[in-house]
């Protein structure tokens, strides 16, 4: 396995994009398959989602108009910030466009391999992302428009994963995994948790054999490579699966975002001075001085303050700091103070729109199994 790219010891500075297409046998996006979307979303237009397995796969079904189903996970191990709204953001658009989702939640893995207590687990889904993934947009009360599950509650999921476990030896794991002597066997038989997440869509209880399409960050490949190995033998489809790009954490390009590490990340849940300023503080891409900025322009390409414009805002903001960046005639006060303005509009409305979702908590937990 590459260094530096696993679930569970994700460290950004080692990532090369081409690299891990190439090691890990992905499809880069092409515009071919681009083109072939009726719609689209700004991360596949903006090269965001960079590579794919068996995209084509979910392109068939939606022109020949068949059923397909997109699966991705919440995993509650901390506050909920712009780093995660990137595939809340996606899942809220395939909603929108009659895909149904499946979302598990994670407290197994998090319980398990984190040591996170389940009262604690339940806490941080219910706020921090049921509450903002209803705010962004996502319907999580339809029974028919999405599935949302406790991994700890959900029968099916927990049969098919000792049905997968029974398919797979110790040395394969091994293999895939590099487990060591000192990991605890929870750990080892996570995985099959997760391959029984992505593969429970297909049962019969679900409709039965239909693809399925997994947004993912490459850190959790793995994953996906045990349940494609895993889906032939119960007669399955292979899971298809998009790739989204890291966004920064707010101390530069290499460095992450962390629900545990404040000054990472901003949260949705930040108050407009706290946003404002972990922005005033972030890394930008400018240079050393006004001179050199208005002379060699700037360094969007390696800015996190543009990120959050790349990966969250409109197409005309993202373009216009672009040029006016790289041809010098824009300053980083300027621009942070702009970036900030919207970033703080944003996070009113998200708020607000968080308060409201309070009241439709109750159909939540009547409709899905948390
Ligand atoms: Fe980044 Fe804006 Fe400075 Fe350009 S002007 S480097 S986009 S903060």
């Amino acid at each position: 396995m590459s260094k530096g790219v696993t679930p569970w010891e994700f460290e950004l500075e080692h990532i090369d994009y081409a690299r891990i297409i190439q090691e890990f046998g992905l499809q880069p996006m092409t515009s071919e398959l681009l083109k072939r979307m009726k719609s689209s979303h700004r991360l596949f237009k903006r090269q965001i989602i960079f590579a794919h397995r068996d995209f084509d796969r979910i392109l068939d079904a939606q022109e020949k108009q068949e059923q397909f189903v997109v699966l991705t996970g919440m995993m509650p191990s901390g506050r909920f910030h712009f780093g995660h709204k990137v595939i809340a953001d996606l899942m809220a658009w395939y909603q929108q466009q009659g895909v149904m989702l499946y979302i598990p939640v994670s407290d197994i893995e998090a319980h398990v391999i984190r040591g996170i207590d389940l009262d604690t687990c339940k806490d941080i889904i219910i706020n921090e992302y049921v509450l903002n993934y209803l705010a962004l947009g996502v319907d999580l009360v339809s029974k028919d428009r999405c599935c949302l599950y406790s991994q700890w509650r959900n029968d099916l999921v927990r049969n098919l994963s000792f049905k997968a476990a029974s398919k797979i030896t110790l040395s394969q794991m091994h293999a895939m995994y590099g487990f060591s002597n000192s990991d605890n066997m929870g750990k080892i038989f996570f995985p099959f948790i997760d391959a029984a997440d992505i593969l429970h869509p297909q049962l019969p209880e679900r409709g039965g054999v239909k693809p399925v399409l997994v947004p993912v960050g490459v850190d959790q490949d793995i994953h996906l490579r045990l349940s494609r190995d895993l889906a032939p033998r119960f007669g399955m489809l292979k899971p298809s699966s998009i790739y989204t790009k890291m966004m920064s954490g707010l101390q530069g390009p290499g460095t992450k975002m962390s629900s545990s590490k404040p000054e990472t990340a901003i949260f949705l849940s930040d108050s407009p001075e706290v946003a404002k300023q972990k922005l005033k503080d972030a890394f930008t891409g400018g240079r050393e001085t006004i001179q050199e900025q208005k002379r060699m322009g700037g360094q969007p390409e390696r800015c996190v303050v543009y990120e959050f414009l790349l990966f969250h805002f409109e197409d005309e903001l993202l373009e216009v700091t672009y040029d006016r960046c790289k041809s010098g005639n824009l300053m980083c006060g300027d621009c942070k103070a702009v970036v900030s303005d919207r970033v703080v509009k944003f996070l009113a409305e998200v708020q607000r729109k968080r308060e409201e979702a309070k009241s439709l908590l109750p159909k939540v937990f009547e409709n899905q199994l948390l």
